[in-house]
């Protein structure tokens, strides 16, 4: 770089703002149509386990708790999931969407990435989110 490209670079920085954001201080408003993490309506499914079988990634389990009283569990596994939406347009029900706020999802530990959606009242302590990939 030339000596006088150089001075002029230096003097537009000191007057100019620059123009990286101080994230994550400062956080721009998401896209309208931007794909974050999932969320499971509990109250609609109805446990056709459409959304199990459509997604390419193997992210989603669903456990059958009792299927007349429509209690189930959700694994979701954030970790292998691309967000490509199949499985939101596979619900019939409408009971899944990706979130447009959910999206800052790093985390430092593996298990942070076995989310168990439920009901409060379906609880099941004993049952453990695994990843299928890793069975
Ligand atoms: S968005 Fe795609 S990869 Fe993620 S859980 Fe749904 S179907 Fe699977
Ligand atoms: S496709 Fe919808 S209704 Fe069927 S199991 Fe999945 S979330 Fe429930």
């Amino acid at each position: 770089m030339k000596f006088g490209t150089l001075l002029q670079d230096l003097a537009r920085s000191a007057v100019h703002n620059p123009i990286t954001e101080k994230y994550p201080f400062e956080v721009r408003a998401t896209p309208a149509r931007l794909r974050g993490r999932l969320n499971w309506d509990a109250e609609n499914c109805i446990g056709c386990g459409l959304c199990v079988k459509d997604c390419p990634s193997q992210a989603i389990e669903l456990i059958v708790i009792d299927k007349k009283t429509k209690q189930f569990q959700l694994f979701y596994h954030l970790n292998r999931c691309t967000f490509c939406a199949q499985c939101v347009y596979s619900c019939r029900q409408e009971c899944l969407s990706l979130s447009r706020d959910e999206w800052e999802l790093a985390a430092l530990n593996q298990e942070d990435f076995h989310i168990q959606y439920e009901r409060e009242v379906d609880e099941v302590p004993c049952v453990a989110a695994t990843d299928p990939a890793e069975a």
